[in-house]
């Protein structure tokens, strides 16, 4: 018997496997899809299973050994990797790994074990009760008639000498159990009755005929609400249910919403758990000790084998697809897995992709509509402030309508939340003589002056300087701070409301374990007035009481060199301003900016979705932008700026005389951010209508240029920003 074996490194082909012979005395245990050692040159490989043939090349080395008992990667998941790999043009093996958690990579050295308990239990009932009679050992006597009374005890919760001489006498004997980390058995709550609107969403999704679902239902409207019972319907028939959210979203509020429903039969996973308690919730899933995961993007795969139904909210978050190697999005793994399954995907939003909604009116995706808030919660309204006005009266941060709103919020003990897509003190250091900006050695970007830590930053790479007064260039002049960040919004902020408590909300203040939950539990329980925060205070959220939403500029995306910025906008702006005004009270906007007669924010004020959409999709059809053509970027990166130019130019010269006539090839051109930690980006950016053609194009192109030492070649296929 011999095997095909996928190991652990990384070719630059993208399904590169070698075949091994089995020893007899393990081909019994030989399956698709379970780790084996292998010897690779002098070293030796954890790799997997892909192939089983029938033949014996007596030429062959021979495995070493048979890591897993059962197989990590069922047949399902083994060919979805195929897929994948095909489609987004990136590594197998980089595929598989990302399916599962950490604690099962080789290549990655972590020492995450099973957790046990150690509890004590009698080895025979009838000697234990003569013991009592004869022995005048108080204390033994305790623990024998506490084990008399109940079957098994924590060992922990005895004098671990007394234990010792009770196991030696051969009385007691020690067993062990494997715990998980994070455990849950909350009573069952029942759901929640839906309302009609509700209903009828609710039923449309479920009698759909349609394999995909876009259900588009405004902020507060009581998606969550629909998703638990679309799930509960599920679970009831015997199958299994996936729900993705984007990770920041991922908050203790719509965890505990979900637990204290499903209670025990629920795996959740996100960023924010250790190693261990990613293994053991996987685990759970493994031996179908729960039938609902909820998690960010990964969670796509998780090993169940009879999925009824994938729930995708928020689907136009960015964080779906994978923005490192192997670029994956999750929404597209979600259609294999449906489709394989049987099951629906549900996709919900208030602010579809333009993509998405496209496919949905065009009748590839049933359109579900839910129009209302629940509870009877209206829209808040949403006043746009031309910032042009407000800076030649002098207000340069704050509009004179957002500090008199805030007063009033603070008056009458509601909560207010500011947005700044912006975190640190300031956007950049000036000169004051020379005018030089002082930017990352490392890269092509400017530092960023964080306050708190008295240090400037790069967002990019993590260069942290500390604070200098004296330009570095011309040595005479001061620097100064310009722009704005999160720290001097809170700063400014406390200035001007004196005895208002403010949390702020961005990466420097969430990068401790629990803090994100810590700052979110704190608003909600009121002991701060305003939160303060970046784009992560925009999604998922639901804070009662919070009655103002300021943004402080909401120019921030629109100005990116990205033919989504608009669409960003658009998103952000509905979603922030969906935290206000989510109960009784109503909610006010304000939204500064320097451009209130942008489209993106004329519609997203009057919270006319199709309305926006109707204008974007215009302008994706002139300029041959998705839905109407596809795109793929291919960046090239090298440590040599003339090496990596002229490389980029020798592609761009492949790519044009390869094409077939229906694609369109931009560049090679500098990309957005030219240099990242001492390497250079070019771009060359593909558009195409006919998805063979081009992946058969980059595949030739991959190969050829494998071999290249000079520069690294990156396809990102359907890009979320370029
Ligand atoms: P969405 O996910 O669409 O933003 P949510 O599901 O979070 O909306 O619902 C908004 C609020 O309304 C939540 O506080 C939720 O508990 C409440 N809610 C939604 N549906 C119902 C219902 N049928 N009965 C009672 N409360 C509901
Ligand atoms: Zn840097």
């Amino acid at each position: 018997m011999v095997v095909s074996v996928l190991v652990e490194i990384k070719f630059k082909q993208i399904e590169k496997t070698f075949d091994y012979l089995v020893p007899v005395i393990l081909q019994d245990q030989i399956k698709l899809g379970k780790r084996v050692l292998v010897p690779f040159g002098n070293q030796k490989l954890e790799g997997f299973i892909i192939d089983i043939k029938n033949d014996s090349n007596y030429n062959l080395k021979e495995i070493i050994k048979i890591i897993d008992k059962e197989s990590i990667l069922n047949e399902e998941l083994l060919k979805l990797g195929k897929e994948i790999s095909k489609e987004n043009l990136c590594n197998l093996i980089s595929i598989y790994q990302a399916m599962l958690p950490k604690a099962y990579k080789a290549s990655i050295k972590t020492n995450i074990k099973e957790k046990y308990i150690s509890y004590i239990t009698l080895t025979n009932i009838q000697e234990a009760e003569l013991f009592l009679i004869n022995s005048r050992a108080e204390k033994q006597k305790e623990v024998i008639n506490d084990l008399l009374q109940e079957n098994e005890l924590l060992k922990k919760n005895y004098n671990s000498n007394i234990v010792k001489i009770l196991i030696d006498k051969g009385l007691v004997k020690e067993i062990k159990k494997e715990v998980y980390r994070l455990n849950n058995y909350e009573e069952e709550k029942k759901l929640n009755k839906l309302n009609e609107y509700q209903l009828t969403a609710f039923n449309q999704i479920k009698n759909s005929d349609k394999d995909v679902i876009l259900l588009n239902g405004i902020t507060g409207s009581g998606k969550t609400e629909i998703y638990m019972h679309l799930i509960d319907d599920v679970i009831k028939n015997n199958k299994e249910a996936i729900m993705l959210v984007p990770e920041i979203s991922l908050t203790p509020q719509i965890i505990d919403r979900f637990k204290s429903h499903f209670s025990s039969n629920i795996a959740i996973l996100h960023s924010g758990l250790s190693d261990g308690e990613r293994y053991d919730e996987y685990r759970k899933i493994l031996r179908k000790e729960v039938s609902i995961v909820v998690g960010a993007r990964s969670a796509i795969f998780a090993p169940f084998t009879n999925i009824g139904i994938i729930i995708i909210d928020e689907e136009h978050s960015s964080t779906y697809k994978q923005d490192h190697n192997p670029r994956y999005n999750a929404i597209d793994v979600a259609m294999l897995r449906g489709k394989y399954h049987n099951a629906k995907v549900l996709l919900a939003s208030a602010t579809p992709s333009i993509e998405s909604y496209a496919r949905a009116e065009k009748g590839y995706y049933e359109l579900v509509k839910l129009n209302k808030r629940a509870n009877d919660a209206k829209l808040p309204l949403v006043k746009v402030i031309d910032m042009k006005d407000e800076i030649k009266s002098g207000n340069s941060i704050f509009s004179k309508e957002l500090l008199t709103s805030i007063e009033d919020r603070l008056n009458k003990k509601e909560q207010v939340m500011l947005l700044l897509n912006k975190r640190g003190y300031s956007n950049y250091l000036m000169c004051n003589n020379c005018g030089e900006v002082l930017k990352c050695p490392n890269c092509d970007i400017t530092l960023t002056y964080h306050k708190t830590s008295d240090i400037n930053r790069c967002h990019y790479c993590g260069y942290a300087d500390k604070k200098q007064e004296k330009c570095p260039k011309c040595k005479v002049g001061t620097l100064r701070s310009f722009g704005v960040g999160t720290e001097k919004i809170e700063e400014k902020i406390q200035k001007i409301f004196k005895d208002a408590k403010i949390l702020r909300m961005d990466i420097d203040t969430t990068s401790k374990k629990g803090s994100h939950e810590k700052i979110i539990n704190d608003f909600i329980n009121h002991k701060a007035d305003i939160l303060i925060g970046t784009q992560m205070i925009s999604k998922g959220l639901d804070f009662p009481s919070v009655t103002l939403v300021g943004i402080i500029n909401a120019d921030t995306i629109l100005n990116l060199p990205d033919f989504r910025a608009l669409e960003k906008t658009y998103q952000l702006i509905s979603q922030t301003s969906g935290r206000a005004g989510r109960s009784k009270k109503e909610g006010k906007v304000i939204i500064q900016t320097f451009n209130p007669d942008n489209y993106s924010i004329r519609y997203a004020k009057n919270h006319d979705y199709v309305g926006f959409y109707k204008e974007e999709l215009k302008i994706r059809k002139n300029l041959k932008y998705p839905p109407y053509f596809f795109l793929t970027l291919v960046k090239i990166s090298g440590k040599n700026f003339d090496i990596t130019s002229q490389e980029s130019k020798k592609i761009g010269n492949y790519i044009r005389k390869n094409k077939s006539i229906d694609m369109i090839v931009l560049g090679p051109s500098v990309s957005f951010i030219s240099k990242i930690n001492n390497i250079y980006y070019f771009q060359i950016i593909i558009k195409y209508r006919d998805k063979d053609k081009c992946k058969s194009l980059l595949n030739d192109l991959i190969s050829i240029t494998q071999d290249n030492k000079k520069i690294n070649i990156d396809v990102d296929v359907n890009p979320i920003s370029l």
